[in-house]
């Protein structure tokens, strides 16, 4: 014990000694960064999605993929860049986030979203909002301009309206598919998870040049969800979570299960106290949800910039660039 602190108390000593810019010239070699996106999991077969979606969905997520490069690329932070794309991803219809969200059961759709910065653990979260156009944005409020982390219902619309939000009519997020979906689900009187067979949740980590990690996740649940009914995606440490020690998460899926194993924050502690890369913690972690029965999966960063796709579905929407030149976006288990 008494040895291992005389060699941390050289090393530390040592460090100390070293001329200022060997540790600029270290600083300046990282100022990579990477990204990775989601646009929901589910089961997405090739025979499930013709040519017109597929391309719709494969132009949405590379104009988000770009919204967040974009930031990144000019040394913006990982915050911004995360809620960059998850704007991009909530106006287009494609998604179950904003614009094109699914219904709840009385025909409204309610909106849930969460962002985190890993430099500092702040975090900001929403539930069940029906006016705002870009319900991250608000979450992003929340954690910069309030003294607490979740807000729901009127209350967060209330705090959307001091803090000047226009107030959006609820029509913009209604779309003649997911009002089908309703109709279906309703019709056929199945689960709440056998109805929508791609969830379409989105959402964001990344990785700034300047090392640090940040997460978002935007949804409007599930199809024919009752009861005030909240899912993961706004729970800080079940679909969204950042902490430059260890990654940054976003989760789709089935929300009861993700809530229920503490995905996004589970897969933090796998790589801060196993040392798992983020790839192994993320495949434990969506092992463990498939044992509880859920399905789904999530995207992660860590602050090396590696990053990691990992589910259980037959297809994930997702995408993922960096300072390298890497620009992918995927749709099936085998792409
Ligand atoms: N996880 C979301 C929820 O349960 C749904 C999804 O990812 O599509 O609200």
């Amino acid at each position: 014990m008494l040895a291992r602190w005389v060699v941390a108390a050289i090393l530390t000593g040592l460090c100390a000694l070293a001329p200022a810019h060997a540790k600029d010239s270290n600083i300046m070699a990282d100022k990579h960064w990477s990204l990775a996106i989601h646009g929901g999991a589910g089961v997405i077969t090739r025979d499930r999605l013709d040519e017109k979606q597929r391309g719709g969905i494969e132009a949405a997520l590379g104009q988000a993929l770009d919204a967040g490069s974009t930031v990144l690329a000019a040394g913006g932070s990982a915050v911004d860049a995360v809620q960059a794309v998850v704007e991009v991803l909530e106006d287009d219809p494609h998604f179950n986030a904003g614009r094109g969200a699914v219904f709840t059961y009385e025909g409204s759709n309610e909106l849930d979203a969460a962002i985190m910065d890993g430099s500092n653990r702040a975090a900001g979260a929403v539930a069940g909002v029906t006016h705002i156009r870009h319900p991250v944005a608000l979450a992003r409020a929340v954690m910069a301009d309030s003294p607490h982390v979740f807000l729901s219902g009127a209350g967060a619309e209330e705090f959307a309206r001091e803090k000047g939000f226009e107030m959006t009519d609820p029509a913009w997020f209604a779309t003649e598919s997911r009002r089908k979906a309703l109709e279906e689900f309703k019709a056929r009187k199945v689960s709440w998870f056998d109805i929508d067979l791609k969830y379409g949740t989105v959402g964001a980590v990344a990785r700034d040049a300047q090392g640090h990690v940040a997460a978002a996740t935007s949804t409007g649940g599930l199809t024919g969800k009752r009861w005030g009914r909240i899912g993961d995606s706004p729970v800080i440490g079940a679909g969204t979570y950042a902490d430059d020690r260890t990654c940054a998460v976003s989760a789709t899926g089935a929300g009861e299960f993700f809530v229920r194993a503490g995905v996004a924050h589970t897969i933090c502690d796998r790589v801060r106290f196993l040392h798992e890369t983020v790839q192994e913690a993320a495949d434990a972690t969506i092992k463990e949800v498939g044992e509880l029965g859920g399905d789904g999966g999530v995207i992660v960063a860590g602050p090396d910039g590696t990053t990691a796709f990992s589910f259980n579905t037959p297809g994930m929407y997702r995408g993922r660039a960096d300072s390298s030149g890497m620009h992918e976006i995927a749709i099936f288990g085998d792409d």
